[in-house]
């Protein structure tokens, strides 16, 4: 919890950020606000360190990037440990879903990345005698702004992901959450330490609230990887449209599960009990929503229910613990405000439902009205709401109907018949038979459409996207081909030339019979 340590509120680069423990309420520690004049130091020194990151091979770049993954793994308890002292998630939750996925973010683009970003030859079409190829050459200084429901994994994994591309990166970690970025940046020194082509200022951190948030956005940097609430990511964009550098926007959803008569009642209610309730619904691909065939509908609800009972919930750093406290007090009355909506609309809770200081328990309602608020406005809180459907296209509809579309999920007994729902689910990502892990698969795309972001995160493209890919056209000649045909001069005669050529090409069949005949 984050704690003003005078009264001056969230108005200016004052005061400092005062951490508490979400479960125990015991001080953390302190990190500064830093001011516009700060990141913009910070941007330049960061800029100063890329020249020669940027100048190594990829395949450098990925070998000295081992030292830190070595480091961080080394230090995983520790890690764990923070991320849960900070951010009040299960100790278990802390390394599998922050410390492990990235470790393994690290080993997958250091083997990869030398590949991604090699230079790709494009196969040209009439244009013979030309060869042409996009090489990927580093933006320079990459802005990344994180949230708190995943302090270490989010943030840090973005910085990574620039430093594979050849850029330095400077992070503004949530004020909720700093300290663990602050320990990540010290196991990043010693690494440098340990490897002298890495350099300290590769990786910066700027610690405050929203306004250095924005400083950042404005300080000159070359590219803004941005995670948290849609509200704050329209700004984010605004800020880079005026400087014309593009930005990635991982932002929030409201994420539907569909499930059919078939699907497998065990697996399914595991599945939906998981992606509900980890991290107290506090991920962004949370299972929010679950629009089951009528005919199963009360026997899941029921067994997720029974399930929903045997968590336990307490002092996060208890490795027995299934689900910790909640990170931002305020998170706790926007669910208990939807939780309150969806009663006054006739559902009913068949558990949880009282918010008891910092713990959120696990809640369960049916009788659910589709258009709701908890359909349609994301909780941040474990509320799950069943709603039975008479038939899929009816599941369908319902889960098209958000203006978000981060995660979608559908559980289905026949694996192909599920895979042809999820195609027609509007979502970045959509599993099937699983829930919310596929950000822990690296070569994957991470996504939103609609109002859930704009561009990806992870992938090869992900990682293509934080270079600048450029296009090089070369061209071989003849010594009698001192010009080409549409060079000047203009004449009648080679306009009849190129007229007869659309006519005879491109009137039929002519430009696939050439094509054809020299193999392209
Ligand atoms: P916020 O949008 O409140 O904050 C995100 C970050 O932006 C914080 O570091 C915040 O700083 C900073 N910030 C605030 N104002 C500005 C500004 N004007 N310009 C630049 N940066 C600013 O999100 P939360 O931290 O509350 O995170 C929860 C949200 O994140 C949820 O909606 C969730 O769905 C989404 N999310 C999306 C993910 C995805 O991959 N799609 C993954 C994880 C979360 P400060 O904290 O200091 O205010």
């Amino acid at each position: 919890m984050v704690a003003l340590a005078q009264a001056a509120g969230d108005a200016g680069f004052v005061d400092k950020l005062v951490i508490h423990s979400p479960s125990s309420g015991a001080l953390l520690g302190e990190a500064p606000v830093q001011t516009a004049e700060d990141v913009r130091d910070a941007v330049a020194r960061a800029r100063k360190a890329q020249a020669a990151w940027g100048a190594l091979s990829v395949r450098e770049r990925c070998h000295a990037l081992r030292a830190f993954r070595h480091k961080v793994a080394q230090h995983a308890d520790d890690l764990a440990r923070a991320v849960s002292t900070e951010n009040g998630k299960p100790l278990q939750e802390a390394l599998v879903h922050d410390v492990l996925p990235f470790c393994d973010l690290m080993a997958y683009f250091e083997r990869r990345a030398p590949g991604i970003l090699a230079p790709q030859s494009i196969s040209l079409h009439l244009m013979m005698q030309r060869r042409s190829y996009l090489h990927c050459v580093p933006r320079g200084v990459v802005g990344v702004i994180g949230p708190w429901n995943f302090p270490f994994s989010i943030p840090i994994g973005d910085a990574v992901m620039a430093l594979f591309a050849g850029n330095a990166a400077v992070i503004k970690p949530s004020e909720v959450t700093p300290l663990i970025a602050l320990q990540a940046k010290a196991l990043w020194d010693e690494a440098c330490k340990d490897e002298p082509r890495l350099h300290p200022d590769l990786i910066q951190i700027v610690t405050g609230r929203g306004l250095t948030g924005a400083a950042l956005c404005t300080s000159g940097v070359d590219q803004v990887m941005f995670t948290g609430s849609v509200p704050t990511g329209k700004k984010v964009a605004v800020a880079c449209a005026e400087r014309l550098i593009p930005c990635v926007l991982e932002l929030g959803g409201i994420n539907p599960a569909i499930v059919t008569a078939d699907a497998d009642i065990e697996r399914t209610a595991h599945a939906i009990l998981w992606g509900a309730f980890a991290n107290s619904g506090q991920v962004c691909a949370s299972i929010s929503r679950v629009y089951v065939a009528r005919p199963i509908a009360e026997q899941l609800t029921a067994r997720v229910v029974e399930l929903a009972g045997t968590l336990v919930q307490g002092d996060p750093l208890n490795a027995d613990n299934e689900l910790g406290a909640m990170t931002f007090l305020p998170q706790i009355a926007i669910g208990q405000a939807i939780l309150d909506d969806a009663i006054a609309q006739g559902a009913r809770v068949r558990c949880g439902g009282t918010p008891n200081g910092r713990y959120f328990p696990p809640t369960v309602l049916d009788n659910v009205a589709h258009g709701s608020r908890i359909t349609q406005d994301e909780s941040f809180t474990p509320l799950l709401a069943f709603v039975p459907v008479d038939d899929t296209e009816t599941a369908i509809r319902y889960a098209n109907d958000s203006d978000k579309g981060l995660m979608a999920y559908v559980f289905a007994g026949d694996e192909e018949q599920g895979a042809r729902i999820a195609e027609r689910l509007e979502a970045g990502t959509t599993m099937v038979n699983n829930a919310i892990d596929s950000h822990g698969a690296p070569g994957t795309p991470w996504q939103g459409v609609k109002q859930s972001g704009l561009g990806q995160v992870h992938s090869a493209q992900g990682l293509r996207d934080l270079c600048q890919v450029r296009h090089v056209q070369t061209r071989s000649w003849l010594p009698w081909m001192s010009k080409e045909l549409w060079w000047y001069p203009y004449s009648p005669k080679v306009y009849g030339v190129f007229l007869q050529a659309v006519k005879s090409l491109w009137g039929g069949g002519g430009v696939d019979r050439i094509m054809r005949a020299i193999g392209k």
